[in-house]
């Protein structure tokens, strides 16, 4: 018989996988020899009150034997004949998943990406965060497995109705993520990790007869009445192919500007900006776990804020436990950060960026300086580049960072000195509020001392406040038709992923790459029967 149970067991008899199998037997009432096993459905910590608990739901195996329910079998087609192909610009998981996807209904994928594989990518960061050079093909954000690979591999998302997380987990596991990203509440992956993976799906889309080529960014597209045609590389190499899928991230500005020279509908996109955040983990464990020391049965905690001021949304955005904040710009003279972290979170610091929406209005009020309306496709991206120029500009070059204590941030004030940190490139003291429009300013200031307030001891001058966190999602929309998904000029071409606004992390730019493939596979199949 199996059976399913929940349990809420205190943290130390959570890791203990004999006092769970005593607690099922318990619960089946029958004695622990009869239960033969059982699989994880789900696990979660509960940290609300004082003691913590882990709630975990499972299947037991009861007086029959035990099935590992394992992951799924996932049948990859050889593609190498294949009369259809199909050109993947990026990739990210977007353009990685829409491949596989292609590749098990038998049709070739062609992936396309201006950055270097995964493991000579390594090279280039080491490059940005010692000596401040930036490759702008190859760094946090280009490069093969796109923004997600150098990052914290945080797989959760609320975007449920966008198509089936549980099989983009599942194919994680395929190729190599630990399983207990299947059911663990709030699953990650690390950078450690991730490279590994992202190489295993290169090379089982090669060995199916996909092609994926490097250092091959796409600088033009040719077009035949209402189809793109070709895509050309700064090689000036041309790919045609039955259909194109452009999946070439939130952080690619020459592709939009490229859209927008060649007439191709493209649309302004409000997005969020702000600063990162970084806190000593320890302080934050202790906040979340109400306790002194976090106990070793406990993962580095986390935490998700979010609060209106002066009637702009603030809140946190991709916090790393135990993580690193990375310099994550793609060009010169531009201050980007962001974070990620190793799979054991160990690192001794807690960083989050914390953002404020912007409308079209914010941004426009900040850029009359331009000669373009506040209806130009590319207002949010304009505003985004000044921000970063500024922050750049105010960090003294070499990425180094502009940066400040919080409270010092909150009450105007350039810190004296700065702690300890783990931003590479070095940070500099500086006043924030030059480089922030101030209605930003404004509302971060409102934002972390209302966040003190829910979390007490958050609001201290421990932690540091970094400029600039600018890249949360697209500046800029590529509309696409609801149900075929193709751009509305072009009859095979297809915005994707987190770039053309259709996603806002890995899993549901993954997701995003699996829709595609399967529209273009049921425009194949359709075009074949007729
Ligand atoms: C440091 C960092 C940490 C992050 N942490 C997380 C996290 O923990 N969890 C999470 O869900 N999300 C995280 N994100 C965001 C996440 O990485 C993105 O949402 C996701 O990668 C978007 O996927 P995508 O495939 O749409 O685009 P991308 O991943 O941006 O991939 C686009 C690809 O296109 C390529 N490309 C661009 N232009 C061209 C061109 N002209 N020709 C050819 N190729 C081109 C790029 O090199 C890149 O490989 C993080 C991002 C960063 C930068």
């Amino acid at each position: 018989m199996q059976q399913k149970i929940t349990l809420r067991l205190l943290p130390q008899e959570a890791t203990n996988e004999s006092f769970i199998l005593s607690a099922v037997s318990q619960h089946a009432n029958v004695k622990t020899t009869a239960v033969s096993g059982y699989n994880i459905l789900k696990k979660s910590i509960d940290a609300r009150s004082k003691v913590i608990y882990y709630n975990i739901t499972l299947n037991a195996f009861v007086n029959e034997p035990f099935h590992h329910s394992g992951i799924h079998e996932f049948h990859f087609k050889d593609v190498q004949k294949s009369d259809k192909k199909v050109i993947i610009i990026g990739a990210g998981p977007a353009g990685l998943f829409a491949a596989l996807k292609l590749i098990e209904i038998g049709i070739k994928p062609i992936i396309l990406e201006r950055g270097k594989d995964v493991k000579s990518r390594r090279r280039d960061l080491a490059a940005l965060n010692k000596q401040g050079i930036i490759n702008p093909d190859s760094n946090y954000c280009f490069g093969e497995g796109g923004a997600g690979t150098y990052s914290d591999g945080k797989l959760y998302t609320r975007s449920n109705k966008r198509g089936d997380i549980n099989r983009i987990l599942q194919l994680f596991v395929r190729f190599g993520a630990p399983e207990n990203i299947l059911y663990d509440a709030h699953p990650h992956i690390g950078t450690n990790k991730l490279p590994q993976i992202i190489t295993a799906m290169r090379e089982l889309i090669i060995s199916c007869g996909g092609e994926v080529h490097f250092n091959k960014k796409v600088v033009d597209f040719t077009t035949n009445n209402h189809n793109i045609k070709e895509a050309i590389t700064a090689d000036d190499t041309r790919f045609n192919g039955d259909a194109f899928i452009l999946a070439t991230g939130h952080s690619a500005r020459d592709i939009f500007e490229l859209l927008h020279k060649k007439n191709i509908l493209i649309e302004a996109k409000p997005f969020a900006l702000g600063v990162r955040v970084e806190h000593p983990q320890a302080l934050i464990d202790s906040i979340q776990y109400h306790c002194k020391v976090r106990s070793e049965f406990l993962p580095p905690a986390s935490y998700s804020l979010v609060d209106q001021v002066n009637a702009k949304g603030v809140f946190s955005f991709c916090m790393c436990p135990g993580g690193i904040i990375a310099p994550a710009s793609t060009s010169a003279e531009e201050l980007v950060v962001n974070g990620w972290s190793p799979s054991k979170r160990n690192n001794p610091f807690a960083n989050s960026g914390m953002v404020v929406q912007v409308n079209q209005e914010d941004a426009y009020n900040n850029i009359r300086h331009l000669p373009i309306d506040a209806g130009h496709p590319l207002l949010f991206l304009y505003f985004q580049q000044m921000v970063e120029q500024k922050a750049f500009q105010l960090g003294g070059g070499n990425f180094r960072a502009p940066a400040q204590r919080l409270v010092d941030f909150c009450t105007n004030k350039i810190s004296a000195s700065l702690p300890e940190n783990s931003y590479l490139p070095g940070l500099e003291p500086a006043n924030l509020n030059s480089v922030l429009p101030n209605f930003i300013y404004k509302a971060l200031a409102g934002g972390f001392q209302s966040f003190g307030k829910k979390m007490k001891g958050y609001y201290t001058n421990e932690a540091i406040v970094v400029a600039t966190e600018s890249r949360t999602s697209s500046p800029v929309r590529i509309p696409r038709n609801s149900e075929t998904l193709e751009h509305p000029q072009f009859e095979n071409f297809y915005p994707c992923g987190e770039g053309a606004g259709y996603a806002g992390g890995i899993v549901s730019a993954a997701m995003d790459g699996e829709r595609i493939a399967s529209v273009i596979s049921n425009k194949i199949s359709s075009i074949r029967t007729c």
